[in-house]
């Protein structure tokens, strides 16, 4: 395909040749594109006449290439649930860097287009539910304004791939500000050398952290900011209810997107051990743990980076400590910030916490579902009864209306805050599998549309419609979700 039709680059590339394995992705029998993100594209300012023909879906799924790109596997590896293993994009192909007019770069991942160098046992495909599960879940969490990883489009591949049974083909045209890990560095660290370590340093400061180039000690500054973000991020997460499930130091982005919607969920009723997916069966990825996991995979990612930090190993590790040790704070300054704002509270006032963690007692006390107990709040509804006519609920809801007349803002300004701040539509598991069957076994599209169309508006409490009901079921318990 000629390159004017799209212009990418590849600067990964540059880097040493022990990153990534030159790899076409494999040609399939009959791409259709099933599922295509119209507004990302325009926002991207990509050539839509270009892909909305079929010479479009073909290169998005891998059937023909740009003239003059080199598409790459990328090398990488990680712990897996706390196990060090070697990885590699086993099922994806990078085909390119997409610059915007801003010049804003993503990657152009096609998820799930058959076998690389990485792909050890595996056959290198993905299937048609859990690809438009990532994209459904994805473009929630875009919509919540929480950093992810996109998806453009799915692309069936008209092959049947075998799972337990066999299932449709597809694959996902995933784009991200960038797919360097922690695993990446993991990779660089102990399968390279110090040489490797330090040109994926520097390429990655270039990529996300380019004002960190100029400071004294560009490699501190990069695990100071990676810590940063991440322990944003994860506060995000835990503010929504979002479980991961998953977080594998291979799942965990140095640009501080959510990257791998495998067995993630949202939550229904609160409870912090929840977990639901069917692979982790300590509990190690549960709700409640998330920050804590984070925690472990940047110290793996600062242990990667020693070489870089000091002259001396011990003095290194010092460094490493004392930026690791920052996680906790910074994670429980951006969790109990947006936990005010999520009851319309601006300001931190002394007492504060204590609001928070009484509310979350009685959540948990009275099986509340998440979600709506926020929404309630905010609409001052009260669909959460067995919390709502409780006593304790009461003399809560006491203390938190004197909180929210005493500060400045006005009543108003509060409700606002809430109404920007405690989503009313989320990808509810009940709604996600009740697409994806549809999709699946009927191969109609229309609720996967539907869906992905309420949840990218999640805070729109103006535009109420069938979405924002709660579910019939809200047992999370029985609800079990599964990797590609
Ligand atoms: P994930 O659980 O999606 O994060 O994947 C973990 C690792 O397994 C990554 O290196 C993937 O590329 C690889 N992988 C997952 N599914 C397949 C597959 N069907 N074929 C080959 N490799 C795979
Ligand atoms: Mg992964
Ligand atoms: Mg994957």
């Amino acid at each position: 395909v000629n390159k004017s039709e799209i212009k990418l680059e590849n600067t990964y590339i540059t880097l040493p040749k022990e990153f990534y394995s030159q790899q076409l992705p494999w040609e399939v029998p009959s791409p259709e594109m099933v599922i295509w993100n119209n507004a990302l594209a325009t926002e991207l300012g990509l050539n839509l006449d270009f892909f909305l023909q079929p010479q479009g879906s073909e290169v998005l799924a891998g059937n023909k290439i740009i003239e003059g790109t080199t598409p790459i596997a990328q090398a990488y590896a990680g712990h897996q649930f706390g196990y060090f293993t070697m990885l590699g994009d086993g099922r994806a192909v990078l085909l390119g860097e997409y610059v915007t007019s801003k010049g804003e770069r993503f990657d152009i991942q096609l998820k799930g287009s058959g076998r690389t160098p990485y792909s050890r046992g595996g056959d290198g495909k993905a299937t048609l539910g859990p690809m438009l599960r990532e994209y459904i879940i994805s473009e929630a969490m875009k919509g919540l304004g929480i950093p992810t990883t996109r998806s453009l489009a799915v692309v069936t591949t008209g092959e049947s791939v075998l799972r337990e049974t066999g299932l449709p083909g597809a694959i996902l045209v995933r784009m991200a500000k960038s797919h360097i890990r922690v695993g990446t560095f993991e990779y660089a660290n102990r399968m390279l050398n110090k040489e490797a370590l330090k040109a994926l340093a520097d390429y990655t400061l270039e990529r996300h952290y380019k004002e960190g180039k100029t400071e004294d000690q560009p490699y501190v500054y990069l695990l100071q900011e990676v810590v940063k973000r991440q322990a944003r991020l994860i506060s995000q997460w835990q503010l929504v209810g979002f479980i991961h499930g998953v977080m594998n130091t291979d799942n965990m982005t140095i640009s501080g997107e959510t990257i791998d919607y495998g067995p993630c969920a949202f939550m229904n009723r609160y409870k912090p051990e929840t977990v639901f997916s069917s692979i982790d069966t300590s509990g190690r990825y549960s709700y409640q743990n998330q920050p804590k996991m984070a925690a472990w995979n940047l110290a793996r990612f600062a242990e990667a980076l020693l070489p870089l930090l000091a002259n001396s190993q011990e003095e290194a590790v010092q460094i490493a400590q004392t930026e690791i040790d920052q996680f906790s704070t910074l994670y429980r300054t951006f969790w109990y910030k947006g936990m005010r704002e999520k009851l319309g509270l601006f300001h931190f006032v002394n007492g504060d916490e204590q609001l928070i963690e009484e509310l979350l007692r009685i959540m948990l006390k009275y099986r509340a579902d998440y979600t709506n107990t926020f929404r309630d709040l905010t609409l001052d509804l009260k669909t959460q009864s067995e919390l709502m006519d409780s006593e304790e609920f009461e003399k809560w809801y006491g203390l938190w209306q004197k909180r929210r007349k005493e500060q400045n803002e006005s009543l108003e300004e509060s409700k606002t805050l809430m109404e920007n701040r405690n989503p009313i539509v989320i990808p509810r598991n009940e709604r996600v599998e009740e697409a994806l069957e549809r999709a699946v076994e009927h191969k109609d599209y229309s609720a996967v549309e539907d869906l992905v169309s309420a949840v990218s508006h999640p805070f729109a409490y103006n535009n109420r419609n069938e979405y924002y009901e709660t579910p019939s079921d809200l047992h999370d318990c029985g609800y079990k979700t599964y990797c590609g």
